[in-house]
């Protein structure tokens, strides 16, 4: 075993014997943000995913392909690599190894538990609604046909039928109405990971906004960006905005329920936490918890810009135990992604010159090895002097950088 990270012992220095690893459990653009943040500040990385040249892969110092959902591989890695930090990056990963690695007395962050309620929606959900009493859309969960129908039957129409183990709407739908149910329950088996068939039945809720609110657990205690808005489309975000406005006693309220579910899953790290919220910024608002992510949140890419830390510095600076001290937005800031338009294993990018030509804009480019339809292959990041004016700025940015197929 290496010798723990701890913020009092002296750091190594990377590719020597006393380098302090950190091994990255996903290696997309979120995993890219880490590891050069991780780089930065003098740590060892190497990036792990299901397929090669994945895009953390290619700033990391090594990289490994393995399924990381077979728990033996997993294991195989971590022994070989003896990281000081195994950071999950995606939840489709063996938990119940990162469990066993945990009690081993390897460092998983932000804990292995965590990683495990929030791998599948049902824990997550449970803890949330049942042991912390925090308000959901109301919910009921099925395994067959008949207890989803039942589901269906206690929830009522609208509602949303999502697989317990899935993330960027992928085997989601709403029901609308009856002719829609069963067409539902099989979409989400055939989307579903595969792990499970189970899935969450939940009532629709009506709300006005929904937002990300970044929750940083760190030596120097409990910390709150402020809100990200954002939208979303088929399950996935298109656009986000920092901040949000949001009446004071909405966001008091967002960040007592951020906090409630961050000290419940315990560790230090970034939270995404998304939360809904029904009624407009002039008066108080009702807040709904949907779901939290113990890592990075794609939509709190646009802190890349609005913030003097983003996320993944946040991220990176509490799991090494190091201060965060005072969370700064420099501007009204936005974020728009640049889809795939279909399937490409070459895919090129054109447009580039034009999209820059947009006030304060920037692009990044995941680099990712193949495209397919609606496939996140970038994104661009645009600041303002009002958030109308950022938002306007990034879908300007986007739209002109064209995917090749
Ligand atoms: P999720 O994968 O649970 O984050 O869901 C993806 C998106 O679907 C959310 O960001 C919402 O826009 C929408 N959504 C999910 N659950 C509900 C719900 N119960 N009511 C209304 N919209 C929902």
């Amino acid at each position: 075993m290496t010798t723990p990270l701890s913020p009092l012992a002296p750091l190594g220095t990377p590719l020597n014997n006393d380098a302090q690893r950190l091994l990255l459990l996903g290696s997309g653009e979120l995993g890219r943000e880490v590891a050069l943040e991780a780089v930065r500040l003098g740590l060892e990385v190497i990036a792990v995913d299901r397929y090669d040249q994945a895009p953390a892969m290619t700033v990391a110092h090594r990289r490994h392909v393995i399924d990381m959902l077979d728990g033996a591989a997993l294991r195989k890695v971590v022994e070989q690599e003896k990281p000081g930090l195994i950071v999950p990056e995606v939840e489709a990963i063996a938990t119940e190894t990162l469990v066993a690695l945990e009690a081993e007395g390897w460092r998983v962050i932000p804990t292995a538990r965590a990683t495990q309620l929030t791998m599948n929606r049902e824990g997550i959900r449970r803890l949330a609604a049942e042991e912390l009493g925090l308000k959901t859309s109301p919910f009921r969960f099925a395994g067959t046909e008949a207890e989803y129908l039942e589901a269906i039957e206690a929830i009522g129409l609208p509602c949303v039928v999502k697989p317990i183990m899935s993330s960027s709407g992928k085997g989601q739908s709403t029901v609308r109405q009856e002719s829609e149910v069963l067409t539902a329950w099989k979409y989400a088996g055939e989307a579903g990971r595969g792990k499970s068939d189970r899935v969450i039945v939940e009532g629709f809720v009506p709300f006005d906004t929904e937002i990300t609110l970044l929750t940083v657990r760190a030596s120097d205690g409990t910390h709150f960006c402020p809100p990200i808005g954002h939208r979303q489309e088929a399950g996935d975000y298109r656009e986000s905005w920092q901040p949000c406005a949001l009446h004071p006693d909405t966001l008091a309220a967002c960040q007592e329920m951020a906090k409630a579910v961050t000290d419940a899953l315990g560790g230090w790290g970034l939270f995404g936490v998304e939360l809904f919220i029904a009624g407009e910024a002039d008066q108080p608002q009702t807040v709904y918890f949907s779901e939290i992510s113990p890592r990075p949140h794609d939509t709190g890419m646009v802190t890349m810009v609005s913030q003097h830390q983003s996320e993944f510095e946040l991220h990176v600076r509490a799991i090494m135990g190091l201060p965060i001290g005072e969370i700064t937005l420099v501007q009204p800031g936005a974020s728009a992604v640049i889809l795939a338009g279909g399937k490409s294993d070459h895919p090129q990018y054109a447009g580039l010159d034009k999209a820059l030509q947009v006030p304060t804009s920037k692009v990044r480019l995941f680099g990712k090895p193949t495209a397919h339809p609606n496939r996140r292959m970038g994104v661009a990041l645009t600041l303002g002097d009002t958030i109308e004016e950022a938002k306007e700025r990034a879908i300007a940015c986007a739209q002109q950088v064209q995917v090749i197929l």
